[in-house]
């Protein structure tokens, strides 16, 4: 038997995408299941970014690019962020990369390694102890608490620091709680990386979906925070691209260099027409982004009210994103079915069982005690999706 490396052996496949392609798998056998596990837009891509693509392609736009993207988009995507978070970016202080999960995995390896720490608050997005283990360094897994929606405070970020932490990695606004830091919270850590040196991967793939408040990056909030910062971000939730596979990653440029140098040896670079789309994506008109956010605002509000009206649920109000993730523990311990609930694996499974709805067990997240509901899914399938998640409670005893 082939041997399998031992970062390899130390990671685990996506649990995300794994319940979503279970509940795919059941809907193709013909059974009438309701799928609130992925993260990705039920919109299609607006049509003037697939007409970018056609002509990309008519253009005979079909040859390797540059492994760090064209330079019309770095130009264009660093000039973007750049302008709203109030700091200058160079084109060659971005990359473009294969989806935002390229970029972040392209940055966690670029700045640890064997035996250095990687510090990421749980709830946590699915893939960043996986990628920190992948490049063998050791994930640091800090618990927050939901009085606090869920956000790293200081003191417990500044005890967690070690001489091998590497990294930070945030994420605002949070996939899976949906929380946004502050202006305020993000000083209050700012302060504490800038005392220690310990630089920020921060995540913002959401940063166009934020409701009732506005996006702050931590790089805005403090000027010495643009040598330890570097920002994440995509086309793929903002625009519905997810399928495109366009991200980037913006900072430093000797960080964004190295990003490059390994992306030039794995990918040679990203699709070249799935570029072109993406500079009309964010050239273009932008008012499909805010039409989509109005959208899932009001899918939010909806969502949010009924999980709050289910017997022995709690739910947290987010405020970004396009998730819920309410707290499901207060049904551990009983029955449905005649089966015990221990725990968020257990709810989740019975749930698309006996009811059809696929939702993401919070332990996949590094907290058991929730689950997560994507509501980035028809309005009637979020109703129906709710009807059976309050019977499916009603029948626990
Ligand atoms: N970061 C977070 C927090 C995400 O939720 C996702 C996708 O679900 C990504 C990054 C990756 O996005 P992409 O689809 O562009 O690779």
């Amino acid at each position: 038997m082939i041997k399998l490396s031992e970062n390899v052996q130390r990671i685990a496949p996506s649990a995300t995408m794994a319940i979503d392609a279970r509940a795919k798998a059941m809907k193709a056998a013909g059974e009438d299941v309701i799928g609130l596990a992925a993260g990705e837009p039920d919109f299609p891509t607006p049509p003037h970014i697939v007409e970018a693509a056609k002509a990309a392609l008519d253009a005979g736009f079909t040859k390797y690019t540059p492994a760090a993207g064209i330079a019309e988009l770095r130009a264009a995507w660093a000039d973007k962020i750049g302008r709203e978070r109030g700091v200058t970016y160079k084109p060659n202080q971005l990359i473009v990369s294969a989806g935002g999960k390229q970029a972040v995995y392209n940055v966690v390896h670029a700045l640890a390694g064997a035996g250095d720490e990687v510090i990421i608050p749980a709830p946590y997005w699915v893939s960043y102890s996986d990628m920190a283990k992948a490049v063998g360094a050791t994930p640091v897994i800090l618990q927050t608490r939901v009085e606090d929606e869920f956000k790293l405070r200081p003191e417990a970020l500044r005890a967690a620091i070690t001489p091998r932490t590497r990294l930070l990695i945030l994420c605002s606004p949070s996939n899976p709680t949906g929380s946004v830091y502050t202006a305020d919270e993000l000083a209050a850590l700012a302060e504490v990386l800038i005392e220690t040196g310990v630089p920020v991967l921060s995540d913002e793939v959401y940063d166009a979906l934020v409701y009732d408040r506005p996006f702050v990056s931590i790089v805005s909030v403090n000027p010495h925070m643009y040598e330890l910062t570097v920002i994440a971000g995509a086309v793929s939730k903002a625009y519905s691209m997810t399928g495109w596979r366009i991200g980037f990653a913006a900072g430093p440029q000797h960080v964004i260099d190295a990003c490059a140098d390994l992306q030039s040896h794995t990918t040679s670079g990203p699709n070249s027409i799935a570029q072109k789309a993406a500079l009309a994506a964010i050239t273009g008109d932008q008012s499909m982004v805010e039409v989509m956010r109005q959208e899932f605002d009001r899918r939010r509000r909806y969502m949010v009210g009924r999980l709050k009206a289910i017997r022995g649920l709690a739910c947290f109000e987010p405020t970004g994103a396009f998730y819920a993730f309410p707290d499901v523990s207060s049904t551990f311990g009983q029955r449905y079915d005649g089966q015990v609930i221990q725990g968020s694996m257990d709810f989740c499974r019975l749930l698309l069982e006996y009811e059809k709805l696929a939702l993401v067990p919070g332990s996949a997240f590094g907290n058991d005690r929730h689950v997560r509901l994507s509501y980035a899914a028809s309005m009637a399938q979020i109703e129906e999706a709710l009807n059976r998640l309050e019977r499916f409670v009603e029948r626990i005893d």
